[in-house]
């Protein structure tokens, strides 16, 4: 007995620190806390009640072996900074879902447990709502007529957590789509470049819809201060730098 006792508090020992090394913000919501944990570039990883959520789950951002297990994976895009098979391999169980693009279902035809959502759609998930909003190129191109992310291909997502609603944008640009987008309390737009936005786009695109809190993420070797300086007289907006290059 006390060998199983002084395993579980080992095993509960590595567990609880596995997550707590990854830097992590609090949000409190008027239905319990959404934990919100910064993996990297566009790799986020959420707790809520007792639900593990991954976005863009990526082996490039952590070694998926030490992470929880999903209740819920969201994928954005089809890209390997965003789409890793065996990263989802090492967190699924029988009994999570795997929310995604169209273009990433058809890389993985095999793979269960997915809900595909195309943009504009929205499912739930155990009381949280998941919308797919458009995520898209409208400047940056890899050759003339090509963008880097097409129209209609990837998502990003509204997921609302209680009555906080937070915006994961994938990769896109500052489309009317987002501008256009309604109570959203916390926001992740990607500045790297040349695939996703300048920060005078994220600037634009934060200024339209106007979240309380907004996370630069994704954003390469953009330094991240440019789109602080952009949006200093913002002050209703908190602009919060993490480790997301
Ligand atoms: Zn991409
Ligand atoms: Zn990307």
């Amino acid at each position: 007995m006390k060998t199983i006792l002084s395993v579980l508090f080992l095993f509960s020992a590595w567990y609880c620190s596995a997550q707590d090394k990854i830097p992590h913000d609090v949000i409190p919501t008027n239905d319990g806390d959404l934990t919100i944990y910064f993996v990297g570039h566009g790799t986020l990883m959420f707790k809520y009640h007792d639900l593990i959520i991954h976005a863009d789950a990526s082996s490039r951002e952590a070694d998926y072996s030490q992470m929880p297990d999903a209740d819920l994976i969201l994928v954005t895009h089809h890209h390997g900074d965003h789409f890793d098979p065996e990263a989802i391999d090492k967190i699924r169980t029988e009994n999570t879902t795997i929310i995604l693009n169209g273009r990433s279902s058809d890389e993985a035809p095999d793979l269960e447990g997915k809900v595909v959502l195309k943009n504009g759609e929205k499912t739930e998930y155990k009381g949280i709502l998941i919308e797919a909003v458009p995520a898209y190129n409208l400047v940056h191109m890899r050759s003339e007529g090509n963008p880097y992310h097409p129209k209609g291909e990837g998502n990003g997502y509204v997921v609302t957590f209680g009555d906080k609603r937070v915006f994961i944008a994938g990769d896109t640009e500052n489309t009317p789509e987002m501008k256009a987008l309604k109570n959203i309390d916390i926001a992740f737009l990607p500045m790297n470049l040349p695939y996703t936005m300048t920060p005078e786009m994220v600037a634009d695109a934060i200024i339209g819809f106007r979240p309380d809190i907004f996370y630069p993420y994704h954003y390469g070797s953009t330094d991240p201060q440019l789109v602080v300086d952009l949006l200093k007289d913002e002050n209703d907006i908190e602009v919060r730098v993490r480790d997301m290059p």
